[in-house]
């Protein structure tokens, strides 16, 4: 018999875990309900998409925190730079925020229906 989760995470809760800013020990909790219900893997899933989509093709400067891609670890004051001959995949570092400015040189084009939401929203 299989059952489906009734009460889902908060919508900040999975954002969190989608760019790996929570705590480890919130991680593996929404590893594990993730594990365990469609609805949630899917929305993390769209929200990692919208994220990489973000960092597609800008430059990115940490003022505090840090994250890392495949390539490196950056830190405040270090510059991502990303453009249009390799793809990135950031993830924010667990063990605290990151803010980072961002400077995106061409138009976003979302590939997702939320990140097409999202661009409507924001008027981009
Ligand atoms: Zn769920």
């Amino acid at each position: 018999m299989t059952t489906r989760p009734q009460h889902h995470p908060q919508d900040d809760l999975l954002v969190s875990h989608a760019s790996r800013s929570e705590h480890p020990a919130v991680g593996l909790l929404m590893s594990t309900h993730a594990a365990l219900c469609d609805e949630c893997r899917h929305t993390v899933k769209v929200l990692e998409t919208v994220g990489a989509t973000l960092f597609e093709q800008d430059d990115a400067l940490v003022l505090s925190g840090s994250l890392r891609d495949a390539h490196a670890t950056y830190r405040a004051g270090d510059v991502a730079d990303y453009d249009q001959s390799n793809s990135h995949e950031p993830f924010v570092d667990a063990s605290e925020d990151c803010l980072c400015l961002v400077v995106n040189e061409s138009r976003l084009v979302p590939q997702t229906l939320l990140g097409r939401a999202l661009a409507w929203i924001s008027g981009a």
